[in-house]
C-alpha cells in the first residue's frame, strides 16, 4: 500500500502546479507571422523594388518627369545639375535598403565637395551620403548623419568606388489633426552592417543653416540628392511596415 501513496502523491502535486508549470500556457500562436521569402542577392518578397538595375520607371525628377540620371551597368549615377529625384510612390514607416558608391576621383575635393549626396526620407529628412573614407568635415555632416541632428556613432565607410550599403528602419513623424506633433520620426541605420543610428530622434526637417522644426505632412516620397557629385545608386528597395 505504501509504494502506491508514493507514486500517487507526486502526480497530484503535479496537476496542482499546472498553471505554472505547463509549457503550453506560454505559447502564443496567433497571429501567425507572414511568410516572406528571402531569396539570395534579391529584395525579399514582400518588399517595393524602386531600382532593379535596369531602369528609373520608379522614380521622377524634382521638376517632374522623366528621372534625368544615367543608368548603366545595373546602376545609376546622379547627373551633376539635373536636380534631385524622387520616388513616384509615397512611403510613411518604411524599412529601406540601398546601396551606393561615390566617386573613385577625390582630388581636388574635400569635406563636404566630396561624394556629397543624401536619402531624404519623406522628402524632407536626410541621411547624408558622403565620402567619410579620410576625408574629414563636420561630424554631424559626415556619412551616415542625419545631416546637421545626428553624428553616427562609428565611421564605418570604406573607400571611393566601392559598393557600400545603408539599412534603414524608418518611423514617420505623428501629428495631430490640428497639425501639432504627436511624435517626431525616429531612425535606426546600419551602414555596411554597422550599426550608425539607433532608433534616434529626428529634430524636424534638415536645415542647412539654423535649427530644424516640423511642419505637419503625410506620407512623401524618398528622394535623393543632386549634390554635384556623381554618387552612384544600385539595389534599392523599400518594404512597408
Ligand atoms: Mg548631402
Amino acid at each position: 500500500m505504501a509504494l502506491v501513496v508514493l507514486v500517487v502523491a507526486p502526480a497530484f502535486a503535479q496537476a496542482q502546479d499546472a498553471p505554472q508549470r505547463d509549457p503550453a500556457a506560454t505559447e502564443v500562436w496567433k497571429p501567425v507571422p507572414a511568410v516572406v521569402a528571402t531569396p539570395k542577392d534579391a529584395a525579399p518578397s514582400d518588399a517595393v523594388v524602386l531600382f532593379d538595375g535596369r531602369d528609373l520607371s520608379a522614380w521622377e525628377s524634382e521638376r517632374g518627369g522623366k528621372a534625368p540620371w544615367a543608368v548603366a551597368d545595373g546602376a545609376f549615377t546622379v547627373v551633376p545639375g539635373s536636380k534631385g529625384i524622387r520616388t513616384k510612390r509615397r512611403f510613411c514607416d518604411i524599412q529601406l535598403h540601398i546601396e551606393w558608391r561615390t566617386p573613385v576621383k577625390t582630388q581636388g575635393f574635400d569635406g563636404q565637395h566630396r561624394g556629397n549626396s543624401g536619402i531624404f526620407l519623406q522628402e524632407l529628412y536626410e541621411l547624408q551620403v558622403l565620402d567619410s573614407y579620410e576625408n574629414p568635415t563636420y561630424s554631424n555632416g559626415q556619412a551616415a548623419s542625419i545631416y546637421k541632428q545626428a553624428i553616427p556613432l562609428a565611421n564605418a565607410s570604406r573607400a571611393p568606388g566601392q559598393w557600400q550599403t545603408y539599412d534603414v528602419v524608418w518611423k514617420a513623424p505623428r501629428f495631430a489633426q490640428g497639425g501639432g506633433l504627436v511624435s517626431p520620426a525616429r531612425i535606426t541605420v546600419l551602414h555596411n552592417g554597422v550599426l550608425v543610428q539607433n532608433d534616434t530622434v529626428v529634430s524636424g526637417k534638415t536645415e542647412y543653416i539654423g535649427a530644424p522644426s516640423y511642419a505637419p505632412h503625410g506620407c512623401a516620397p524618398i528622394y535623393l540628392q543632386d549634390h554635384d557629385s556623381q554618387v552612384g545608386y544600385r539595389n534599392i528597395w523599400v518594404r512597408e511596415l
